[in-house]
């Protein structure tokens, strides 16, 4: 669109939204770089037992170094990302790196070594050959099968596409373990889960605030654990900030949590001192 500017009678560019359209074609440009410059990193945030404090595993959760921009977090880029297609690549090249990474932590702590969950967008676990590139990537790094798990969001499986189903039972065939994230975010009953192929549930943060606030919450997450028993499913709680939500968490019946009250994900090079630091103290 354009204003005639009073006066001057000169056609002046009139665009409010302009600027917003052009940072996000910037976005979309620099993302498709951002493999080559070597601007993308991983972060590790760990996920602990929460009866003995353990750290069990690491969620990968991807930062780009933006040229301009300094340090984005996945919500300023992962629908760009998924938009454009570049979520291929790019989720490939995750899987990679957080393989690596798991298999540092097998090199460093052996039988207590982590395992690595990475979160994978409906559009990897839809396009064409997604279970054998995981295998490929598994060969290539050497990490066994079970020290990987891949988390799909609640919202991605509602979709019920034969594409994604099929991939999951070929990938947990081959050993890898799926776990649902943001669980409870989505609108799927409860005995959703007992259809879907799966490993772990992940309940959503929103969840594990509302444990410690209302009754009705608590109750309906001692009703999901239930379930998730009778399946033998994982159940990890997201989002752990204070110990009042650990012990609630831990009492509801939740084996496992992860949060700030624990660990804000951390740079990779902080993770071996993290197990470092957990083994227990030599006897004196
Ligand atoms: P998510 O998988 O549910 O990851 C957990 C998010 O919650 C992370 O945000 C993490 O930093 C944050 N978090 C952890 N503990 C706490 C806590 O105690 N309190 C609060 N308020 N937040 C906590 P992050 O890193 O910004 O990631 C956001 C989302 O981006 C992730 O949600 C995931 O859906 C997506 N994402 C991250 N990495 C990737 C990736 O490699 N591929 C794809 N497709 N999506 C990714
Ligand atoms: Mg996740
Ligand atoms: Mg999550
Ligand atoms: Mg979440």
């Amino acid at each position: 669109r354009a204003a005639k500017s009073a006066g001057t009678g000169q056609w002046l560019r009139y665009e409010p939204s302009m600027s917003d359209q052009t940072h996000q074609a910037e976005l979309r440009t620099s993302l498709g770089r951002a493999i080559a410059e070597q601007a993308l990193f991983l972060e590790y945030q760990p996920i602990v037992a929460l009866g003995t404090g353990r750290t069990v595993g690491f969620e990968a959760l991807l930062r780009w170094r933006h040229p301009g921009r300094g340090r984005l977090l996945p919500g300023e880029f992962i629908e760009i990302a998924e938009e454009s297609r570049l979520i291929l690549p790019i989720g490939e090249w995750v899987l990679e790196a957080a393989m690596r990474a798991a298999q540092r932590w097998r090199a460093a702590a052996q039988e207590r070594a982590p395992y690595v969950s990475v979160n994978v967008s409906a559009h990897q676990f839809r396009s064409e050959g997604f279970a054998d590139s995981v295998a490929r990537l598994l060969d290539l790094t050497g990490l066994p099968a079970h020290r990987l798990v891949l988390e799909i969001t609640e919202s991605s499986l509602l979709r019920d596409d034969d594409k994604v189903w099929h991939a999951l039972e070929r990938l947990r065939g081959g050993g890898v373990r799926i776990a649902i994230d943001d669980f409870g975010t989505g609108y799927s009953a409860l005995g959703y889960l007992r259809q879907v192929p799966l490993d772990i549930v992940k309940l959503d943060r929103l969840f594990v605030r509302g444990l410690t606030t209302s009754r009705r919450q608590r109750d309906l997450v001692e009703g999901i654990v239930t379930l998730t028993r009778a399946l033998s499913l994982d159940i990890v709680a997201e989002g752990i900030e204070t110990e009042h939500q650990r012990r609630t968490a831990d009492a509801a019946g939740c084996t496992y949590g992860q949060g700030y009250l624990f660990a804000a994900p951390l740079p990779e090079d902080q993770t071996l001192r993290w197990l470092d630091g957990e083994q227990p103290a030599p006897p004196a």
